[in-house]
Formats: C-alpha cells, sequence, structure tokens
C-alpha cells in the first residue's frame, strides 16, 4: 500500500496521510493536488508533499477521494520554500499553501486534468530577449551599478542605500538587463501600494513580454494566469510584484530586488502565514545561489545593522539624479503656536505662507496626515461621552462624507479595526445631551480647511476612503501628476515612491502621532515616514521647502530627519535596542490569545504565562498585555513578547512554543481558544 502526506489549509499540523487507492497509483506525486476528507463532513484541496509506503500507526487512515489535477502545481524548490516559511513563521504547511496558491488553480475541477504535462525537472526553455534600451546611466549611477556588481562577487546579499530620487529603479533596471542576458529570471518586489502603472508602464516599455506583474489586487484570474505562466515552459524572465509573489514557481532564479526594503507592509500581518518579504525573498535567493538586493532611501535598523557589521555588501549613493537639491526641512513648533493662537485650523502660517507662494507659482503642494475621516472621534459637548465600536475595543472615527449626485456617503462613524459604520448618535446615552463636538483633525477636515482657505486651489484628497480601488487610487495619481489638481492631501499613500514634477511644497501636518505610539519601532518608522514624504519635495528642478509641524520640535528624532542624518538615528536607536534586548541583537515572537468570555482569556492567559516563563525564564518573557486595541470583531486579545537571545537555537524555541501551545489548547476547558504566533512582528 502507497501513502500519500498531504497538506490541507487547516491549522495545528502540517501535514496529514492518506492512502493511496490502488485506482490512483501512478497519477498520486509530489504537486498534485487532491481532494480528501477531514473530520467527520469536510473536504479538502490539498498538496501531496511526499509519497511513500510506510503505514502510519495508531489511526484510522483515510483513503485519497480523487486527483483533482495529475499535473503538478508546485516545483520542488518551491515547496521546500514553502516548508521553510511553515516552519520558520510557525504556520501550518496548508495555510501556506493555501495563501501561495491562487483560488483558481486549486479549486480547478475537471479542466485542469486536461492541462497540458510540463516536465518540471527539465531546465525550462526563457524565450528570446527583446529589450529596449534602458536610460543611460549618470556617472554617480554608474558607481552606484558598478558597487552592486562588485559586492555580489563576494556577497549574496548587497544593500543600495540611496536618497530619495536618486534614480534606483534605473539602477535595478540595468541589473536585470545584465542577469536576464545572463539566462537567469529576476524577481523585483514592490510593497503593495507602489506598485502602480506609473512603475509597471516604465518598466514594460523596457522588458515588454518579458515581464509578468503579480498584485494583490488581480483578480483571481490574473495571478493564476502569472502562475501558471511561470509553471509553464515558456516563463516570465522577469517578475514585478508584491510580497506574495515570492511563492510563485520559479526556475533559474538569479537575482531578487527588494525596493523600499524598510516597508513594514513587507510583513503580512493576518491571515497566516504571517511572514515577512524581506526575509522570504533572501531565503529564496539563497535556495537558488542567487542575489539579493535591498534598496531604500531609509534602510531598516535590521538591514544596516547587517551592512555595518559586514555581513552584507553596502552602496551609498547620495546625490539625487540630474543634480536636483534634497529638500530644506523647516521645523514649525505647532504646541508654541497653539498656545498664541496662531494656527489656523491645522496649519501654522509659515506653511500657509508656502502654499500661497506654491500656488502663485503654478507649482503643486502635499499636505500630508496619517489619519483619515473627518476627525478622530466625536465628544459629548456636556459629558465627553465618546461613542465606541460594540464590538472593539476603539473609539469610532467620525466621517462627514460628501453628499452631491452618484456619491451616496452620508455622514457616518467608522471602526477602522473591523470596518462597521455606525449612525451618527442624536442622543448622548450618558447624558441624553443632544450636542457633539468633533475632536481632531483627519483628512477629510484637512481637505475642508485648505479648500476654505484656498478657494481658487483645486484640492484632492487620497486615502484608503477615496482611493478605495485599483482604479481610484491610480485615477488619483495620474490626475494629480497631469497636474488637474494643486493639491494633494493624503495619508502615508503619499508617501509610497511616487514621483510627481511638480510639487514644491510638501507640509507635514503633525509628525508626532506616529511618535507616540508604544512600540520599540515609533522612532524608526517616524524618521522613514518623515523622510520618505519630505522627499517628494522639488525632484525635478529646484529646491523643494518642506514644512514639518510637530509638538515635539525638541525632539532628537526630529532633528536627524531634519538633518538627514541616518547613522545619528540608526546609533541611538541601536543603543536602545541592545538596552531592551529588542532586533537586531533578539529575535522576538509574539504569543497572541484570543477568546470572546474576557473572563475566561485573562484564566488562560494566566496559565499560558506559567508555562512560558516556565520555558524561558521570567527575563525572557512579556505580558500578558492588553495590546493598544485589545478588542476586535468581538474577540479579546491579550499578547506575550517572547525575546530570545540569538545563541538559543530558534528550532528549539519554536519547538517549546508549538508544545505549550498545543499543551494548552488540548485540554476540555480551553475550547474557543484560538493561539498564534507571529515571529519577527512589525
Ligand atoms: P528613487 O527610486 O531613487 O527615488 P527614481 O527611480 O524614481 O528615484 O528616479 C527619480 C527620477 O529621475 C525619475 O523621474 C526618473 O525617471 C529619473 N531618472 C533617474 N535616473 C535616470 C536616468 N539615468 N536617465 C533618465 N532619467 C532618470
Ligand atoms: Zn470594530
Ligand atoms: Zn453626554
Amino acid at each position: 500500500m502507497k501513502y500519500a502526506d498531504v497538506a490541507i489549509p487547516v491549522p495545528l499540523q502540517d501535514t496529514y496521510t492518506y492512502s493511496i487507492p490502488e485506482s490512483m497509483e501512478g497519477l498520486v506525486k509530489v504537486g498534485c493536488l487532491v481532494n480528501v476528507s477531514f473530520g467527520k463532513k469536510m473536504t479538502h484541496v490539498g498538496i501531496v508533499v511526499r509519497v511513500h509506503d510506510s503505514e502510519p500507526q495508531g489511526f484510522e487512515i483515510k483513503p485519497i477521494m480523487e486527483v483533482v489535477c495529475e499535473g503538478a502545481v508546485a516545483v520542488e524548490s518551491q515547496m521546500d520554500f514553502w516548508k521553510w516559511i511553515s516552519l520558520y513563521y510557525m504556520t501550518p504547511l496548508g495555510e501556506v499553501f493555501n495563501a501561495a496558491v491562487p483560488a483558481k488553480i486549486r479549486h480547478e475541477q475537471g479542466t485542469a486534468r486536461r492541462r497540458r504535462k510540463v516536465d518540471l525537472a527539465q531546465e525550462p526553455t526563457l524565450p528570446d530577449l527583446q529589450m529596449m534600451d534602458a536610460g543611460k546611466l549618470s556617472d554617480a549611477q554608474m558607481r552606484a551599478y558598478d558597487g552592486i556588481v562588485d559586492a555580489f562577487a563576494d556577497r549574496d546579499i548587497c544593500l543600495l542605500h540611496g536618497v530619495t530620487s536618486s534614480g534606483k529603479t534605473e539602477i535595478y533596471t540595468h541589473l536585470i538587463k545584465k542577469f536576464m542576458a545572463e539566462g537567469k529570471q529576476v524577481l523585483y518586489l514592490l510593497p503593495e501600494i507602489a506598485l502602480t502603472t506609473q512603475i509597471t508602464d516604465r518598466l514594460s516599455l523596457i522588458f515588454g513580454d518579458c515581464m509578468g506583474v503579480y498584485h494583490s489586487m488581480f483578480t483571481d484570474v490574473q495571478r493564476s494566469n502569472v502562475y501558471k505562466r511561470q509553471l509553464s515552459d515558456n516563463p516570465y524572465r522577469l517578475i514585478l510584484g508584491v510580497r506574495s509573489s515570492v511563492f510563485l514557481p520559479f526556475r533559474n532564479l538569479g537575482l531578487v530586488i527588494v525596493d523600499e526594503e524598510h516597508e513594514t507592509s513587507y510583513k503580512q500581518q493576518d491571515p497566516a502565514p504571517r511572514y515577512h518579504a524581506r526575509s522570504a525573498a533572501v531565503m529564496l535567493a539563497r535556495m537558488f545561489g542567487a542575489k539579493t538586493l535591498l534598496g531604500t532611501a531609509t534602510p531598516s535598523i535590521e538591514t544596516f545593522h547587517l551592512a555595518a557589521t559586514g555581513r552584507y555588501g553596502y552602496v551609498r549613493l547620495s546625490e539625487r539624479f540630474g543634480g536636483v537639491n534634497l529638500p530644506d526641512i523647516e521645523v514649525v513648533d505647532t504646541a508654541r503656536l497653539r498656545f498664541q493662537h496662531r494656527m489656523k485650523g491645522a496649519f501654522s502660517p509659515t506653511l500657509l505662507e508656502a502654499v500661497e507662494g506654491a500656488l502663485e507659482r503654478g507649482e503643486q503642494v502635499i499636505l500630508f496626515h496619517n489619519r483619515r475621516g473627518y476627525s478622530h472621534l466625536l465628544e459629548c459637548r456636556t459629558c465627553g461621552w465618546v461613542p465606541r465600536c460594540a464590538h472593539c475595543d476603539v473609539s469610532l472615527t467620525y466621517h462627514k462624507g460628501k453628499g452631491g449626485a452618484g456619491n451616496v456617503q452620508m455622514p457616518r462613524l467608522t471602526c477602522h479595526y473591523c470596518g462597521r459604520t455606525y449612525t451618527l448618535p442624536v442622543e448622548c446615552p450618558a447624558c441624553e445631551g443632544h450636542e457633539f463636538v468633533s475632536k481632531g483633525n483627519g483628512t477629510e477636515r484637512v481637505e475642508d480647511q485648505i479648500a476654505k482657505l484656498f478657494p481658487q486651489a483645486r484640492v484632492l484628497r487620497m486615502d484608503t476612503d477615496t482611493a478605495h480601488t485599483r482604479s481610484a487610487y491610480e485615477q488619483i495619481i495620474s490626475d494629480f501628476s497631469d497636474r488637474r489638481y494643486d493639491i494633494l492631501v493624503g495619508t502615508q499613500m503619499v508617501t509610497k515612491g511616487l514621483d510627481f514634477g511638480g510639487v514644491t511644497v510638501v507640509g507635514i501636518l503633525d509628525a508626532d502621532t506616529m511618535l507616540n505610539q508604544p512600540d520599540f519601532r515609533s522612532f524608526e518608522r517616524t524618521f522613514h515616514m518623515l523622510t520618505q514624504v519630505s522627499g517628494r519635495a522639488g525632484r525635478k528642478d529646484g529646491r523643494g521647502r518642506v514644512i514639518l509641524q510637530t509638538r515635539s520640535a525638541d525632539s532628537e528624532i526630529i532633528s536627524q530627519v531634519v538633518n538627514g542624518d541616518y547613522e545619528a538615528m540608526y546609533r541611538q536607536q541601536l543603543d536602545e535596542r541592545r538596552m531592551f534586548h529588542y532586533p537586531p541583537f533578539n529575535r522576538i515572537i509574539y504569543v497572541y490569545l484570543k477568546h470572546t468570555d474576557p473572563v475566561r482569556l485573562e484564566q488562560l492567559s494566566a496559565e499560558m504565562g506559567r508555562q512560558l516563563t516556565g520555558a524561558f525564564g521570567t527575563e525572557r518573557v512579556l505580558g500578558p498585555d492588553r495590546p493598544p486595541v485589545s478588542r476586535i470583531h468581538s474577540m479579546y486579545i491579550r499578547k506575550f513578547i517572547v525575546k530570545v537571545e540569538p545563541n538559543l537555537s530558534t528550532a528549539l524555541v519554536r519547538q517549546q512554543l508549538n508544545a505549550i501551545r498545543d499543551c494548552l489548547l488540548s485540554a476540555p476547558t480551553t475550547s474557543g481558544l484560538t493561539v498564534y504566533f507571529d515571529v519577527d512582528p512589525q
């Protein structure tokens, strides 16, 4: 009798063993999809990971029900990579499979059987190269390019630390051509939000049909087409894609580029696998003996540390392309101005004067405010009561909405965690008062205010409310870059690798929100964010102006941003990380517990705490903590932080954590409890 280990998307175990009925022998192979039953009633499509003849003992073996498709849907190297993701990020292999393979392929029955089989052991014949010329590199770009090629001679990973607008894309393009000419495939990763038609159009002019684009906002059909093409004997040579493209089949990978490597959105939060695409890309490249290039104007502390200690190659590019100057950053102390009653709504006199000047000269302005909605909350004027979400532990955000033709958005309250909306309260449930005031600024209010102050200006807003679809997002970008608008108000969406020639003034309305977050990365993140948004100013000609409004004008992080002193930020953060045992010195794993009953959760967290400290010692375990938002979707949440020294075997730590979880979940009293891990959280 033959048996197959099958990965199916259910929690706990990596694979489950099924017997192979005689009629299917020879059909069930590694990488092919099968239908299996699970539990009493459920069936799942899973992927065959291993075929063997050792009969499992101790439980009833069910037969495979059906072979969904004969050809493999994954190449072997790809499955090895999935296994690494599964192990490292403590996620069952079946859930990785689920995230990796587009739904259409996983559920494609019948038709899939007729699919032409490809011999995956064979090297694919890559299509002929037909490439247009890329632009000519400037001298500084050429030196950076040579530096990267040199670094790759004795290192597998290199950091390109190039200021905003230095033309990193151009350097990537030349490297891609070099690797393609050597017959290799290239993976070019971008954060979700930065993968726009601006960049795909530019690259498809050069790489034409050799390039495939893989985006999570594409339809499942589009994504499965790219996936199948990579599996065929005529795969794309270049994949330009978001984090999930690390899961695609590659046969001959030579180079992986991770652009904007500092971006925290490379880390997947929910659902599992909670992987970091940067680490995953490095591992993927290593499996192929390929090179990895990490590019950014503001390296993550972790990456810079590896470069500074010689483990990564390091190339610096400190000149903007075309001799464009870096912007001047002026700090405005809003605490003082507010005290003197000199602020006009969200705006300081300096910012208003700068906006006015830009408008007079026919130039464009970006106003950055990292909070959407109209105000962050609504408050009862009499007693201070604040409406909160019934399912999450947060106050609701007030959205004023817009009336007018075709726009049905009414004023409403929204929960930014679960997305539920509520109608405005008519009466305060606490004091029966009828008057409510809105507190704090959101992008909607900023848009309102600036439109009133400059009635002649054309104002556009970009946040997840206005750019809720891909096409709406692209429309805003093209409208603004075609200068159909003068002022763009937006959240961090406006900071992501956009290149607008007409922008000479950037206003940062409130630099403090991010700074005050209770997180060991908040300073680093603030530095990245402020530097990146400043970089949108004065990209083409002349010197741009950045007006940075803050209540913490004396904070060191602000002067580090103003001076463009990355190293100072790095040294200071590194000292703190060392002192408090955070990455890159220690590895961090979050342990989450969720339950609908807060009392049960309290008891179970206490038990988890005992087990964790028992295994790792009190000094390595923090918690249980209530996260800042401690209830989402009616589930109460508790979190532990486990800090692991680098000399501890990570395999052993994972083993212990899994054992503790399994032990806790196996008790009859724990029904309804969810436990999961977040490895290397962002
Ligand atoms: P970065 O990614 O480093 O911020 P970009 O790649 O967006 O910078 O380049 C900034 C601008 O300079 C873009 O408009 C780009 O087209 C232009 N540019 C950069 N390098 C070149 C080059 N070698 N030839 C022509 N234009 C270039
Ligand atoms: Zn909610
Ligand atoms: Zn009240």
